[in-house]
């Protein structure tokens, strides 16, 4: 079956778990090989039934759903609505209410926006993906002035009243991928720093901060202090 065309296509499409799949399988693995989201292995075995995969690994979580690792992860929602949401807002060029999605798909007006929101960040990220290492670095730098590599009591002033008017850029490294995200911050207060890693990182992660008091408050999982 061709790609949909109208919301009615799109809606016939996604039923069928098999395209759902393939089109996920497409947006994360280019190569067409899944992969653990746990360990990164591509040795790993599809459970039909199930509907998951298994990595043959020895780790926790060794079985997996394409959810896994993404941002449909922690929603009951399934991918047949979740992927239709995505049709019907990149393909609605002058935007698109939640009260529309929430018709077109049969769900609440609240279930509506939720999706809308997080499919809105993901394609201004253009990823779908969270990292998915158990081992990430949080890190702020102030442009114009590295704040990370400068001494201690330097690095106080900046944070201080010096780094006033400059751009501030977290870091986000996994660990294991060695894969980094740089994400503009409007200050380094806690908030918009703990929404960023609670919107990159997966839940159970280890996050390594440099201490610094505007990441606590992050859930005691999520965060591990000290490198
Ligand atoms: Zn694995």
């Amino acid at each position: 079956m061709k790609a949909p065309s109208t919301l009615q296509q799109a809606i016939q499409y996604f039923k069928d778990f098999e395209n759902c799949q393939r089109f996920m399988i497409e947006m994360r693995w280019p190569d067409g090989k899944v992969r653990c989201p746990t360990c990164g292995a591509d040795k790993v075995k599809y459970l039909e039934k199930a509907r998951l995969w298994k990595c043959y690994a020895k780790h926790p979580r060794a079985k997996f759903s394409l959810k896994v690792g993404t941002i449909f992860e922690d929603s009951p929602i399934g991918l047949d609505k979740w992927l239709t949401a995505m049709w019907l807002i990149a393909n609605c060029k002058n935007g698109i209410s939640s009260y529309e999605i929430a018709r077109g798909l049969g769900v609440t007006q609240k279930t509506a926006w939720f999706m809308d929101h997080r499919i809105q960040l993901a394609m201004q990220d253009r990823s779908l993906t969270q990292f998915d290492g158990n081992e990430v670095e949080a890190d702020e730098t102030f442009i114009g002035g590295l704040a990370r590599n400068m001494h201690k009591d330097k690095k106080a002033k900046i944070t201080g009243t010096g780094g006033a008017g400059k751009a501030i850029v977290m870091g986000l490294l996994d660990r294991h991928s060695a894969k980094v995200r740089l994400l503009h911050v409007p200050n380094t207060q806690g908030d918009a720093l703990k929404t960023h890693v609670r919107r990159y990182v997966r839940g159970g992660s280890y996050v390594f901060t440099d201490a610094w008091a505007g990441y606590h408050g992050l859930d005691q999982k999520l965060r591990s202090q000290g490198h």
